[in-house]
């Protein structure tokens, strides 16, 4: 078996990626210093203005697994088995997310399965975490990595080979190469942004369906709650950022942002007592897509998760998508001799199942904010579902292969999904339904078996 010398890795940003790759690579033996520009999350409290919990599935609960840190998260996961939809007329209704006891998604806090990814790691004698040092950027001519302590005010450097940036959505590493021409950087900002706010506990229970992701569809503009362990939920407004009609711009104060409310989620702000002052006090995040390419320098540096191809969080995957990467490039570390080979052999395989999830996410918002009340669209889901049970091993909804099959990899439930959403407008309609033998003709004719493996 072939792997690279056991010289020092250094991982740009000990956030959810950054965390679990140190654990993996110390794991094999590899020394790893991570460089983390925040406080040490054990002695300080979690920043603000992050999404505070994130929805995790199955590819990234498969990494925690084979990480060996999957146990001491299983605590801090509250199980989601469908999308709660609130209508406006006050009607609530479970769309399940899968139709087999397993298949559920989980909430999960950041800031708590952060600090246990960081504890994880530092478990391994051979790991530091640095905090408090804000990486300024690469320079790959000089091999350095240039480091700003955030205390001292002081900067150093430190070399470069090999280095994983894992420095987030707004990589610093990323724009640093940018500024060289190295990588090209594409951008996508939607023009909805997104604010949280707090669905306190009511008698130290949760006030709302506490296994269900709930969901509040207004067409160009939806408001989503996820669970956390205290009781409360996290509820998250995504809203056009400007227009005269509904968008942030046109909330301008706390009281027309509280009348916004009381109109278009009614059964939500009875469980909201600081809508207002949240609103007012909480910041307004963007959204966008990230499109970097490529996404490594030879064998110095790799840029990993949100920092090679950050998404917008409709499909609940970039955490996912950041772990499934960290997974990938621990299992090339057995067949190849050089950091260079599996950086390359990473982007190459990675590369094509970023893009997908990138598209699919783009796809999910129009979904959740607004389909999930069609008609065509609960009909084409129950025809899904129905093709699901009677063909197990060729038909699986795209929503479940992305979240419930790490097996297949994205790129292939993009391809997938595409045929099957062909063979449910062949079957819509009349008495052809799932049982009919023209379903049959159809998914034996246009779809293989599943793969197994997966990225
Ligand atoms: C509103 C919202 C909701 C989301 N919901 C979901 C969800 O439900 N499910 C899901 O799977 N994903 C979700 N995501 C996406 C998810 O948050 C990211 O994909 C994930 O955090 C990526 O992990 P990462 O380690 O690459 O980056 P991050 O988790 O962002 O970690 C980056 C780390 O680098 C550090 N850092 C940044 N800059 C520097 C620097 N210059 N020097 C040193 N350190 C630095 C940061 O402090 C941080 O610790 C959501 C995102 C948003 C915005």
């Amino acid at each position: 078996m072939k792997t690279p010398p056991h010289t020092r890795v250094n991982i740009v940003g000990a956030g959810l990626a950054g965390a679990l790759l140190a654990v993996l690579l110390a794991r094999r033996g590899y020394p790893v210093c991570l460089f983390e520009r925040r406080p040490d999350p054990r002695q300080s409290q979690p920043e603000r203005g992050r999404s505070i919990n994130l929805a995790l599935a199955a590819r990234g609960m498969r990494a925690l697994e084979r990480a060996g840190v999957l146990e001491g998260i299983r605590p801090l996961l509250i199980p989601m088995r469908g999308r709660m939809v609130h209508e406006l007329s006050g009607k609530v209704t479970l769309q399940a997310y899968g139709q087999r006891e397993h298949e559920v998604i989980y909430s999960v806090g950041r800031a708590d399965l952060n600090r246990v990814l960081i504890e994880a790691a530092l478990r391994h004698e051979g790991v530091t975490v640095e905090f408090n040092q804000q990486c300024l950027g690469a320079q790959p001519a000089r091999q350095v990595l240039r480091l700003r302590d955030q205390r001292a005010g002081t900067e150093r450097e430190v070399a470069l080979a090999a280095t994983i940036a894992a420095d987030g959505a707004g990589s610093a590493v990323r724009s640093s190469l940018a500024a060289l021409g190295l990588v090209t950087v594409r951008e996508e900002w939607l023009d909805h942004d997104y604010k949280e706010f707090t669905i306190p506990a009511a008698a130290g229970r949760h006030a709302l369906q506490r296994e269900a992701l709930h969901i509040w569809p207004r067409g160009g503009f939806m408001l989503i709650a996820l669970p956390n362990t205290d009781g409360s939920f996290t509820a998250t407004l995504f809203l056009a950022r400007s227009g005269a009609a509904a968008s942030f711009a046109a909330l301008s104060s706390p009281e027309l942002a509280v009348q916004f409310f009381t109109r278009e989620f009614p059964d939500a702000v009875l469980l909201m007592p600081d809508v207002g002052a949240e609103f007012a006090r909480h910041p307004q995040g963007q959204l966008g897509s990230v499109h970097a390419a490529p996404w490594h320098l030879g064998g110095q540096l790799l840029l990993l998760g949100d920092a090679a191809h950050a998404i917008v969080p409709f499909h609940g995957q970039g955490m996912n998508a950041a772990f499934e990467d960290c997974l990938a490039l621990d299992a090339l570390i057995d067949a190849h001799g050089s950091w260079e080979e599996i950086f390359a052999q990473f982007e190459a395989a990675r590369r094509p199942n970023a893009a997908a999830i990138a598209q699919m996410a783009v796809e999910n918002y129009t979904e959740m904010r607004d389909t999930v009340l069609d008609a065509g669209y609960l009909r084409h889901k129950a025809i899904a579902m129905g093709l699901e049970r009677r063909f197990p091993e060729r038909f699986i909804p795209r929503y479940s292969m992305v979240m419930f099959h790490p097996e297949i990899p994205y790129a292939e439930a993009l391809r997938r999904g595409g045929v099957q959403a062909q063979i449910l407008a062949d079957l819509d309609g009349g008495d052809r339904g799932a049982d009919s033998p023209l379903a049959e003709k159809l998914v034996n004719e246009r779809l293989a078996p599943v793969p197994t493996g997966g990225a």
